[in-house]
C-alpha cells in the first residue's frame, strides 16, 4: 500500500494464478496445461514468420490479425465479424466484463466457478450474485431464471469438470434474451458440444475460446469470442481503447497454423481424454470421488483423506496439483490430465499417502 495508489487498486483482489514453479523435474499437474507439444506447423510457422534475421518483428502485428479471424471462421463455419480475438483468453474475457456485463443489475454466475470472475467484478464494478451449484456440483438452469445484468459461467465448469448439455444452455439462452449469456468454453474440446452451434439463434450468445488447452499454446497467449456481430463490435470497441495489438505477430501464424492441423489437434485430445478415463478409474478404486469430467482435468475428494494434506504430500514427491481454500471445495483437489506415466505416478503416489 502506498499514497501513490488509486482508489481502484486499493480495492483490488486480484487474481492468484496457479504456480508455475522454477524447478525442473516436477511432474507439473496443477494450472492444466496440455501434457503434448503443439503441432509442429506452429514452430515452423514462427520460424517462417522469424525470417532468418527477424527482421518482421520491426513491424507492428496486423491490428486485426484477419488471417487468424479467418482461419476461426473458417474452422468452425462462422463470419469472421463474428470474431473477436484477445491475448489469451483472460483478456477477452476482461474486454467483456466492461463491454457488456456492467449494468444496473447483478450478473449471475456459479459459486464455485473460474475465480477470475469476481476479480473482474471488482476491477470493472460490476455487481454480481453467485448462484449456488447443485449437490452434485451441476449447474441448474432454472436458477438462471431471475432478473440480472448478464450471465457467465464455463461449460464444462472449472474447477469441477462437470458438463452441462446443450439443451441446458439453451434453456438459460431462451430464458434470458435480453441478457448476454457468456459461455466460457476453455475447455470444451475434451468432451462437450460447443454453444457456438446457436450462435446464429441468439443475438444474445457469447462463447469463449482458448489455444491454451487443447491446442497445447498456454505459452502463446491467444483466446477469443464467438457471437453477434453486434457483441463483437462492443469488444472491438473496448479493444481499441486498450491495446490495439493485442496478439504479437509470432502469436497470430502460430495460432492460424494450430487451428489448421486438425489432425494433430484430433489425435492430442482423444489422448488426453483416454488418459482421463484411465486416472478416473485408477482414483475411484482407490476409493476416490471423482466428478464426472470433460474437461482437462479431474475434481476429485478422498473420503478419509484431507485435501490440503494430500497436496503436501505430493508436493513432498515433487506432484504439484490445484487446492482451493474455498467453501464447499476445499476437500478436493484439481489434477490437470498429464501423460499417462505422469498419471500413473500421481496415481502410485496417492495409493502411498493414502494406504
Ligand atoms: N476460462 C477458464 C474457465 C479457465 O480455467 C482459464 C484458464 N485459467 C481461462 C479461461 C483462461 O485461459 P487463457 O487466458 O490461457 O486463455
Amino acid at each position: 500500500m502506498s499514497r501513490f495508489w488509486s482508489r481502484v487498486v486499493r480495492d483490488l483482489t486480484p487474481y492468484v494464478p496457479g504456480e508455475q514453479p522454477k524447478l525442473a523435474k516436477l511432474i507439473k499437474l496443477n494450472t492444466n496445461e496440455n501434457p503434448f507439444p503443439p503441432s509442429p506447423k506452429v514452430l515452423a510457422a514462427i520460424q517462417a514468420e522469424l525470417d532468418g534475421d527477424g527482421a518482421r518483428l520491426r513491424l507492428y502485428p496486423d491490428p486485426n490479425a484477419d488471417i487468424l479471424k479467418a482461419a476461426i471462421a473458417r474452422r468452425l463455419a462462422v463470419t469472421t465479424a463474428e470474431v473477436f480475438l484477445g491475448n489469451g483468453s483472460d483478456e477477452v474475457l476482461a474486454h467483456i466484463f466492461m463491454a457488456l456485463l456492467k449494468h444496473e443489475q447483478p450478473i449471475l454466475f456459479p459459486d464455485i466457478t473460474y475465480s477470475f470472475y469476481p476479480v473482474y467484478c471488482g476491477l470493472y464494478g460490476v455487481d454480481y450474485r453467485s448462484v449456488p451449484l447443485a449437490d452434485d456440483f451441476s449447474i441448474n438452469p432454472a436458477d438462471y431464471v431471475q432478473p440480472n445484468g448478464g450471465i457467465i459461467f464455463p461449460n464444462p465448469n472449472a474447477p469441477t469438470g462437470r458438463l452441462l448439455p446443450l439443451a441446458a444452455v439453451e434453456q438459460i439462452l431462451q430464458a434470458n434474451p435480453d441478457s448476454v449469456v457468456v459461455v466460457d468454453e476453455a475447455y470444451v474440446d475434451f468432451g462437450g458440444d460447443s454453444a457456438i452451434s446457436l450462435v446464429d439463434r441468439y443475438d444474445n450468445l457469447l462463447v469463449v475460446h482458448t489455444l491454451s488447452k487443447s491446442r497445447s499454446l498456454a505459452g502463446l497467449r491467444v483466446g477469443f469470442a464467438v457471437g453477434h456481430p453486434a457483441l463483437i463490435e462492443a469488444l472491438e470497441r473496448v479493444k481499441n481503447s486498450f491495446n490495439s495489438y493485442p496478439l504479437d505477430r509470432l502469436a497470430i501464424v502460430g495460432a492460424v497454423a494450430a487451428l489448421d492441423d486438425t489432425e494433430h489437434f484430433e489425435r492430442t485430445r482423444r489422448a488426453v481424454m483416454a488418459t482421463r478415463e484411465t486416472l478416473t478409474t485408477a482414483l475411484t478404486e482407490q476409493g476416490f470421488e471423482v466428478l464426472p469430467s470433460a474437461a482437462n482435468f479431474i475434481f476429485a475428494r478422498h473420503p478419509q483423506h484431507d485435501a490440503a494434506q494430500l497436496a503436501l504430500a505430493l508436493r513432498e514427491r515433487s506432484i504439484i496439483v490445484r487446492h482451493f481454500k474455498l467453501p464447499r471445495i476445499d476437500q478436493f483437489l484439481r489434477i490437470t490430465v498429464g501423460t499417462d506415466a505422469e498419471c500413473q505416478a500421481l496415481s502410485e503416489a496417492l495409493q502411498q499417502i493414502t494406504a
